[in-house]
């Protein structure tokens, strides 16, 4: 079996969405002093590689405990969207081509490859998807997106303020699916429509979770 692992590694600092906690682990024993080792983790529910359940933006929506895990595994179609500028928006004519046979509960990956600016200021002025890719997919059945970038809406500057514009968000966790961001890796899947697997710890009652993300060819 192939397995391309497209999750990045969840370490202390590391880049998270403006204003969200910021991951640390540290020691909570060791080997030398207790005889085995723990860590302790701190870290908000949108670190690194992760699904967003419908809570995160619907009041009173399903939590992640609550998802169908039969919607986080399953065959994916990855759209390539190379060469995008920076802020730049993705519309149903740039991709519709690589989605027009789309049925069903397929999970769909969008790759921008600017998973490469992780880490880098730049990463957070990443493409956004226009929320007509949604309607669509969610038309044709379809209930998860996957992105490679920070957030499939545009993530505003620090200087804005109220709430935020989340039109993706809204169409697809307003439907009862789930969206997965932070992915990484997509350019190593080269064979066409992988089995999928993001599957979130069992948080109960919480918005989201980290996902150890792999694409599989079986
Ligand atoms: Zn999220």
């Amino acid at each position: 079996m192939r397995l391309v692992d497209l999750s990045h590694p969840v370490e202390a600092g590391m880049q998270v969405f403006p204003g969200d906690p910021p991951v640390d682990c540290r020691l909570a024993a060791s080997v030398p002093r207790d005889g085995f080792q723990v860590a302790e983790l701190h870290l908000g529910t949108h670190s690194g590689t992760h699904v967003d359940a419908p809570l995160h933006t619907v009041d009173g929506g399903p939590a992640v405990d609550e998802l169908d895990l039969s919607l986080l595994v399953g065959p994916a179609r990855i759209v390539h969207v190379p060469g995008l500028r920076e802020r730049e928006t993705v519309r149903w004519e740039h991709v519709r081509a690589q989605l027009e046979d789309v049925r069903g509960r397929t999970i769909v990956l969008f790759r921008t490859d600017w998973s490469r600016h992780f880490g880098t200021p730049r990463y957070l002025a990443h493409p956004v998807l226009d929320v007509e890719i949604a309607e669509h997919l969610l038309a044709a059945g379809v209930r998860v997106l996957g992105v490679d970038t920070l957030n499939p809406d545009r993530t505003p500057d620090a200087a804005s303020t109220g709430p935020l514009a989340l039109p993706v968000h809204a169409a697809v966790l307003g439907a009862g699916g789930a969206i997965v961001e932070n992915l990484t890796n997509l350019h190593a899947v080269t064979w066409q429509d992988p089995l999928l697997s993001a599957l979130p710890l069992r948080l109960r009652g919480h918005d989201g979770s980290p996902v150890r993300a792999v694409a599989m060819q079986l």
